[in-house]
């Protein structure tokens, strides 16, 4: 069932989420040649409880960290682990957090150093999918447009987007109804409703959207080993049009990037 956030509750999710992009921020300057993910993931943890809220990963589903960190092939669920990044990596750096009883759950994949021209674009359009997807976060609209939309941008580009993993619903709980996935058909699915709060996250590859699983029981990884790329957004719908209640910004801001325009929706 899904469950409507009043405006009060809508922004008390902004908050959450404004959170986690702060805490992503405060990480994009340590994503560097040489870093060791589980030293990022003590400072992530820290600088959730520093700023009042409970790192959402650690612990859910037995995870063991605060945040998923998903190098190259890895496309999600990564566990950050103690081998340093090397120039040309990708990490995918998924974080979530409770805060006033209420989840925020993000996402970005960072650069590490120089990386290769392909790659690089996979990132660009991977972001840019998210957004084609959230333009169709309007009330009267479905779940399916979103996907639909998405997985036209990305297939119409030569990548594989992932199927078994999806978006969700947020609020008081970190994965609610309805699911959101990154395929499907216009006109299909639940209708959208001011006050639905959802996580929109695009998980799209190189190659094959085919997937596997390491044996931890946790990382999802590319079946051709070629390089994943993952973005998220919190989005509400509010006068029945899309409302971003995370932002990249802080990123932005850390890294000297000029923020792309086509994040005004
Ligand atoms: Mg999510
Ligand atoms: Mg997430």
């Amino acid at each position: 069932m899904i469950r409507y956030k009043t405006r009060e509750e809508i922004e008390l999710m902004r908050e959450s989420a404004q959170l986690v992009s702060r805490t992503l921020g405060m990480l994009a300057p340590l994503i560097v040649p040489g870093a060791i993910p589980l030293d990022l993931d003590k400072r992530a943890e820290e600088f959730i409880r520093d700023h009042g809220g409970v790192p959402a990963f650690l612990g859910l589903y037995d995870f063991p960290n605060s945040l998923c960190m998903s190098p190259n092939a890895q496309v999600v669920h990564g566990i950050p682990g103690k081998k340093p990044l090397q120039e040309g990596d990708i990490l995918s750096v998924d974080c979530g957090v409770l805060k006033n009883k209420y989840y925020g759950d993000h996402a970005y994949t960072f650069e590490v150093g120089e990386v290769d021209n392909d790659t690089k674009r996979l990132l660009a359009d991977t972001k840019e999918s998210l957004y084609v997807g959230i333009r169709e976060v309007i009330a009267g609209n479905r779940i399916g447009d979103i996907g639909a939309a998405i997985q036209e941008y990305t297939e119409e580009r030569g990548y594989g987007i992932v199927r078994e993993l999806v978006g969700h619903g947020l609020g008081q709980k970190i994965h609610e109804d309805p699911q959101v996935p990154n395929y499907g058909q216009r006109g299909h699915g639940k209708k959208i409703q001011e006050g639905l709060v959802i996580a929109i996250e695009p998980m799209t590859n190189l190659g094959t959207h085919r997937i596997k699983q390491l044996n931890d029981g946790w990382t999802i990884l590319t079946a051709d080993g070629k390089n994943s790329a993952h973005f998220e957004h919190d989005v509400a719908v509010v006068n029945g049009k899309p409302d971003i209640l995370s932002t990249f910004h802080y990123i932005y801001d850390a890294l000297g990037l000029e923020a792309e325009e086509y994040e005004v929706v």
